[in-house]
């Protein structure tokens, strides 16, 4: 199922995100590599490497954009809530299972309701405007690597700007100019995009490891844990395959299906 959502903020981050990636390919290539590298086998080397990764970065972004984060259905029919409003009834079963007054449901435990999405998301993790979608069960691992090809290409960038410099460190004076100007945006973009990335990317991984989502955290909201080892959890997020298939942004099977969506009225 795709989604997309209409928030402003999310379509404006997209929007950005494509710019700085399309800003830093345009001068990797056309002012870092073609001026220093034209005539070796390294340059056409660097053009290939660089624009895989951002190819990555692009397929695993659209996924986790487009994706469904795992969305709660609602119900066929009217359920009647109107105990749970008068304070007769628990809010919580002892199998996890929590009502959402907002889309009048049941829900399995860990689902969230998303304010900007306007409904319950499995396992939600937080909104997150540069996906313009929710971080949940479903597209975590799109989200992540994202997060992962963005860092990749913000080092390789830096790295990039060293290499020119070094290989060319004194070109004609206009073209210097036009040279460093890039040379300078392009190294803070990749500095801010990477220091970015990689707190959200430790923060993922920590609640990866604690078997907490960020919701959980915040609302001190416990679960129920099973003992699970580190790779069991990461296969949660990333699938059943062999954890080199993790950076391919392919299609996602769950493994977590502790709680089977369906309604248990
Ligand atoms: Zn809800
Ligand atoms: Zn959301």
């Amino acid at each position: 199922m795709v989604v997309f959502r209409s928030d402003p903020c999310g379509i404006t981050c997209i929007i950005f995100t494509y710019i700085a990636v399309l800003y830093a390919d345009y001068v990797v290539i056309r002012h870092l590599i073609i001026p220093s590298m034209a005539y070796s086998l390294w340059g056409a080397f660097h053009v290939v490497v660089f624009n895989t990764i951002l190819f990555l970065l692009i397929i695993s972004h659209l996924r986790a954009v487009l994706s469904d984060p795992g969305i709660v259905p609602l119900p066929t029919a009217n359920i009647d809530f109107s105990d749970m409003h008068s304070g007769n009834c628990i809010s919580k079963s002892s199998d996890g299972w929590t009502v959402c007054m907002k889309c009048e449901t049941y829900r399995p435990p860990r689902a969230h309701h998303c304010r900007v999405c306007r409904r319950c998301i499995r396992r939600m993790d937080h909104h997150c405007p540069w996906i313009n979608n929710c971080v949940g069960e479903y597209n975590q691992k799109f989200f992540m690597q994202f997060l992962f090809y963005v860092g990749v290409s913000s080092l390789y960038a830096v790295a990039m700007v060293i290499t020119a410099w070094v290989l060319d460190p004194a070109p004609v004076e206009n073209v210097r100019h036009i040279k460093l100007l890039h040379s300078i945006i392009l190294v803070i973009e990749s500095i801010l995009f990477g220091l970015f990335v990689m707190a959200i990317g430790c923060d993922q991984v920590s609640s990866i490891l604690n078997d907490e989502t960020a919701v959980e955290h915040v609302k001190r909201e416990g679960h129920r844990r099973y003992a699970k080892t580190k790779f069991a959890l990461f296969q949660e997020v990333f699938g059943r395959g062999h954890p080199l298939a993790w950076l391919c942004p392919v299609q996602f099977q769950p493994v977590s299906m502790e709680t089977p969506l369906q309604y248990r009225v």
